[in-house]
C-alpha cells in the first residue's frame, strides 16, 4: 500500500510540474492544446499575442517605438518566458499608425519574426486602397516596416483567412471595406438581418484617418470567438452588424481603440454580446468614461477588465477594481485568456500570477 500511494505522489507530482505556466494550463496532454491569448500592457497601444493550439505564436500590433525598445521587450517577454516560444511565426499589423507597429523594428532586433501581415503598402498598389496616415517612404518607423518584412509580408483583405492550425482566423474588415454577407451566410448569420440596426444610433462624419481602415479580425475554435478590430471607427463598425450581423456572438471582445468611444458602436457591442471584455487602454489613452458606461449596459459582459486604470477619470468611470491590472504608472501587467481545448469555456487571468476566473464560451 506504501509504495502504491508514493508512487500516486509522484505521479501527481509529474503532473503538477508538466502543467505550470504558459499553454499547458490549458492542455490535458500532447495535441491537446487549446487557445491563449495574451494582452500585452504597451501603455495605450496595441499587442495581444494568441498562441494557437497548434502552439503558432501570432502577434496582433507591436506597441509603441523607442523607450529603450520598452514594448518590444515586453512582448518578448511574453512570447519566451511565458509562452516558451523561441520565434514570432506571424506578425499582423491592424492598420499604420505609431502605437501599433512602431514595436517592429525592435522586435526584428530582439527575435526572428516569420511573416507579416497588414492591410496592404501603397507600393502595392492596390485598387481602391488609400494611405491617409502612411507609412510614408521616408518615415523611418515606415523604412524599418519595409526592411523587417522583406519577402515574407502579404497584405489582408476582408474575407481572408490567416494560415493557421487548429483555429480560424478570419478577416472581417480591412482597408474600410467589411467581408462579403454571402461569405458569412453558411454560419447562420446574415440571413434575416440584425432587428437592433433599427435603434441604432445616426453615422458620424466619415473618418478620414488609417483606423476606419483597421483590420478586424475573428478567431473562432469550436463555439469560441474572439474579436479583435484594432481601432476600427464606428461608421465602419456598423457595417459589421448592420444590415446583418456578420460577427456572431464574441466571448472575449477586445475594446476597440483602447476604449475610445468613436469606436465602440452601440449595436456592434449589443450585436456581438461578449462575454468578457478586455481594454487595452493606458493610463491616459482610452478608456473613455462613455464606453465603460457603454459595456456596463450590455447584459451578458459578465466582467470588463481594463489593462490600465484611466488616471484622467473617477473610480466610478473605471471598471471594478479587481479587474484592473495595473493601478501605477510604470505598468507592464498584462490579462492572459486560456481557452479549452474543445472552446467550451476559458479562463482569464488578471497579471502572471493573478487571480482567474472560468467563464462559459457562448
Ligand atoms: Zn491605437
Amino acid at each position: 500500500m506504501v509504495s502504491r500511494l508514493r508512487v500516486s505522489l509522484l505521479l501527481a507530482a509529474l503532473v503538477l510540474t508538466g502543467t505550470r505556466g504558459g499553454l499547458a494550463q490549458s492542455a490535458e496532454g500532447p495535441g491537446r492544446r487549446g487557445l491563449e491569448i495574451d494582452f500585452i500592457d504597451v501603455m495605450g497601444g496595441a499587442a495581444t499575442l494568441v498562441i494557437t493550439p497548434a502552439g503558432e505564436s501570432v502577434l496582433i500590433d507591436s506597441g509603441w517605438p523607442g523607450l529603450k525598445d520598452r514594448d518590444p521587450k515586453r512582448i518578448v517577454h511574453v512570447l519566451k518566458d511565458l509562452a516558451g516560444r523561441d520565434h514570432l511565426d506571424h506578425l499582423v499589423t491592424t492598420h499604420w499608425h505609431t502605437d501599433h507597429y512602431g514595436g517592429v523594428d525592435g522586435l526584428n532586433r530582439l527575435i526572428r519574426i516569420d511573416h507579416f501581415w497588414d492591410r496592404g503598402l501603397p507600393e502595392d498598389n492596390t485598387p481602391g486602397l488609400d494611405f491617409p496616415d502612411g507609412p510614408k517612404a521616408n518615415d523611418p518607423l515606415g523604412i524599418a516596416y519595409r526592411k523587417a518584412s522583406r519577402g515574407k509580408r502579404k497584405a489582408l483583405a476582408a474575407g481572408d483567412v490567416l494560415p493557421l492550425q487548429g483555429v480560424e482566423a478570419l478577416v472581417l474588415a480591412s482597408g474600410g471595406r467589411v467581408i462579403d454577407p454571402a461569405r458569412r451566410a453558411g454560419t447562420a448569420l446574415a440571413s434575416a438581418g440584425n432587428p437592433l440596426c433599427a435603434s441604432a444610433p445616426p453615422d458620424q462624419p466619415v473618418d478620414p484617418s488609417d483606423n476606419a481602415r483597421s483590420l478586424a479580425i475573428l478567431f473562432t475554435l469550436g463555439r469560441f470567438q474572439f474579436f479583435d478590430a484594432g481601432d476600427l471607427t464606428w461608421n465602419v463598425e456598423k457595417q459589421l452588424v448592420c444590415p446583418v450581423d456578420l460577427i456572431g456572438k464574441v466571448d472575449p471582445y477586445q475594446v476597440t481603440h483602447h476604449g475610445m468611444d468613436i469606436s465602440n458602436h452601440p449595436t456592434l457591442i449589443q450585436t456581438i454580446e461578449p462575454v468578457v471584455a478586455i481594454m487595452n487602454n493606458g493610463p491616459r489613452k482610452g478608456g473613455a468614461p462613455a464606453t465603460v458606461a457603454r459595456l456596463r449596459a450590455v447584459g451578458s459582459i459578465q466582467a470588463a477588465y481594463q489593462l490600465h486604470r484611466n488616471a484622467a477619470t473617477t473610480t466610478a468611470e473605471n471598471t471594478d477594481e479587481a479587474l484592473i491590472a495595473n493601478k501605477d504608472k510604470a505598468g507592464g501587467a498584462i490579462i492572459r485568456v486560456f481557452v479549452e481545448p474543445d472552446g467550451s469555456s476559458f479562463t482569464v487571468q488578471v497579471g502572471e500570477d493573478g487571480p482567474k476566473r472560468k467563464f462559459a464560451s457562448r
